[in-house]
């Protein structure tokens, strides 16, 4: 069977291309476009638009993006010129790395080819000059978040990965310089997700201790201090999850000072918070240990 590149979606409306998408189970939302190279962002900041052509139209952003076609067809009925948001994450199935020549992702990628190899697959020339390659993620698959970072491999300037919770602009979206995205040629559809965009997995470790007693008021208090702290740090931005995890170990760490949590209970809790944040497994653990001993070297009961 031959199945038809995506780049005829190139001399498409924006809302042709959306309603592929969505076709393939790609949820879309609008973002907004600017009207002429380097001219002020559409939307209502304007020229004083921090990211413009980039970011959502819509409130909710990532969140509102659907595969409702009534509601593709009302986003671009409203905003016809509006760029194509399309979430990563297991959402979309979609994982893409961003190649970004400006802080040397084209070398990155070169180096890749030659060291793991990458293999071919559904590629977009973005309107920057860079390149976005898209792969399909697997149903057990969970891909980070990371800037200038690989998972299996480590630092890798100007390469980014959009996974769970991130979005690209597709084609054939306009970009800030006048030029648009576009796909390349070649390959239908996403390869399978390449090892080295993997986090790896987890050593094996004792199982999860469960239940904090939930009778007194004083163990009800624990256990929401423990569920806040490791809330935080899986939610916490990148650039500031190694201070969160860092800043939770050692609260955490004066309550099992003072007998009321265990030291196992909250490796467990705060390991597993790090390891969904995107963190490497040797580095949460290693911050994770330095910031329980301060924090028990200053031990705090609860009563
Ligand atoms: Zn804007």
């Amino acid at each position: 069977m031959v199945v038809a590149g995506l780049d005829v979606l190139n001399d498409c409306q924006p809302v042709e291309a959306a309603l592929a998408y969505i076709a393939r189970g790609w949820p879309v939302f609008p973002v907004a476009w600017v009207a002429s190279p380097d001219g002020p962002c559409a939307c209502r900041s304007g020229a004083s638009c921090t990211h413009p052509a980039k970011h959502p139209l819509v409130p909710g952003g990532t969140s509102s993006a659907t595969t409702d076609r009534s509601h593709v067809l009302d986003w671009w009925r409203h905003w016809p010129a509006a760029g194509i948001g399309l979430i990563t994450g297991a959402r979309s199935g979609l994982a893409v790395l961003d190649v970004d020549p400006r802080h040397g992702g084209s070398g990155s990628l070169d180096a890749l080819r030659a060291s793991v190899g990458v293999p071919a697959t559904l590629t977009a020339q973005t309107g920057g000059g860079g390149q976005h390659l898209y792969f399909a993620i697997g149903d057990a698959q969970r891909v980070p978040n990371t800037a200038g970072r690989l998972p299996a491999l480590g630092e890798a300037a100007g390469l980014d990965i959009r996974g769970e919770g991130g979005y690209v602009v597709a084609p054939p979206s306009s970009h800030l310089s006048g030029n648009r995205y576009l796909w390349l040629a070649g390959t239908a559809g996403p390869a399978p997700l390449p090892a080295w965009l993997q986090r790896p997995s987890r050593p094996p470790r004792p199982a999860r201790q469960v239940s904090l007693p939930a009778g007194s008021a004083s163990e009800r208090y624990v256990a929401a201090v423990l569920r806040r702290e490791a809330d935080a740090v899986a939610s916490a931005a990148e650039g500031q999850r190694s201070d969160q995890l860092n800043r939770s170990a050692f609260a955490l760490g004066t309550l099992v000072g003072g007998g009321a949590l265990t030291l196992d209970a909250v490796t467990t809790a705060l390991l597993d918070a790090a390891l969904d944040a995107g963190l490497g497994y040797t580095e949460a653990s290693r911050t994770i240990a330095s910031g329980l001993r301060a924090g028990m070297a200053r031990p705090r009961s609860v009563i």
